[in-house]
């Protein structure tokens, strides 16, 4: 049976910085395997290069993210947590967590952080107070 879980933000862009890092050192063994064929070893070695910058920089993205996040307690699990945008989970309890009263309720979804949904639901909302 597959469950709906939701990943807090923060939680996912670390995820997918321990990825980048592993697929990096992953392209730099192939480099060693393939050093028979020296250009071929090159690329696998940039790429791999490449792959453990950029894991670095988004490193310190989530450092940086981390200082915008809001301090939250989780309603659910009584834990400190941080969250991201209008809508975010719980880091440990995976509990869907909003800031926006008006979201309160509905059903969670990442479309709400997303600034077309955002713009879309303010001319609703001007169009109803006329
Ligand atoms: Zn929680």
């Amino acid at each position: 049976m597959s469950q709906l879980v939701y990943k807090s933000k923060i939680n996912k862009i670390r995820t997918f910085a321990l990825v980048l890092i592993f697929a990096g050192i992953g392209f730099m063994y192939i480099g060693l395997l393939v050093k028979k064929i020296e250009w071929l070893m090159l690329l696998f070695f940039l790429i791999g290069v490449l792959s453990v910058l950029l894991s670095t920089v988004v490193y310190l993205w989530i450092g940086m993210l981390s200082t915008k996040a809001i301090p939250i307690v989780c309603p659910n699990c009584e834990k400190p947590t941080k969250m991201l945008g209008r809508v975010d989970a719980c880091m440990h309890c995976k509990q869907p967590l909003t800031l926006d009263k008006d979201l309160e309720g509905k059903e969670f979804d990442e479309k709400y952080n997303q600034s077309r949904y955002r713009k879309k639901a303010l001319a609703e909302a001007k169009k109803k107070s006329k």
